[in-house]
């Protein structure tokens, strides 16, 4: 049978496949994780200025604000770089640690990479993040493999300097090199 997409147009199908893990593997772990990621002691949260002025409360100028973290004397746990702002080692503000939910779940102020961990797709691939202990790799492969239908063979690669985020590709059976 062949298969039912043609490589460049795996995105769609592995986009669905993300959101459909997230939603029924990921996301009801969440209420009895061990290692919540929002409390960002192990990852940094990437945020835009909109972004954090309104996770952090902040009621001063973004130009007040960057002089005072030039200073020394602004969050601690917070740096800036390029223009964005990097969160890491105090929970994020937006975490109800009792309920353990977002508080800014369904928001736009919601920095787009805590939508995207731990599984997302990226350029016609899947990558998973593995310090998010819901992962299962196999799991999620099977659940790609359903998304894409016969004809494909799911293929896993580990970041060489990151092992911990493992870029899952697919590709056709057909294809050179596939088989
Ligand atoms: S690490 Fe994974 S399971 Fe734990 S809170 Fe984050 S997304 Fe949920
Ligand atoms: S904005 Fe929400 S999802 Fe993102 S780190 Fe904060 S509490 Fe977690």
């Amino acid at each position: 049978m062949s298969p039912r997409f043609p490589r460049r147009n795996l995105a769609a199908p592995l986009l669905a496949a993300a959101a459909t893990y997230q939603d029924a593997a990921v996301i009801p772990h969440c209420a009895r994780c061990a290692k919540p990621c929002c409390r960002l002691d192990s990852l940094v949260l990437e945020l835009d200025w909109t972004e954090l002025k309104a996770l952090w409360r902040i009621r001063v100028s973004r130009a007040v604000f960057d002089q005072r973290l030039a200073a020394g004397t602004g969050p601690k746990e917070i740096r800036a770089a390029n223009g964005l702002y990097f969160g890491h080692r105090k929970v994020c503000p937006a975490y109800a640690e009792t309920q353990r939910t977002c508080r800014v779940y369904d928001q736009n102020v919601k920095p787009p990479g805590c939508s995207d961990f731990p599984v997302y797709e990226d350029g016609g691939d899947i990558v998973a993040d593995l310090r998010c202990e819901a992962v299962d790799l196999a799991a999620l492969k099977a659940c790609i493999a359903r998304a894409l239908g016969p004809g494909y063979r799911i293929t896993q690669s580990a970041d060489a300097q990151f092992p911990f985020i493992v870029t899952l590709s697919a590709a056709r059976l057909t294809d050179p090199g596939a088989a």
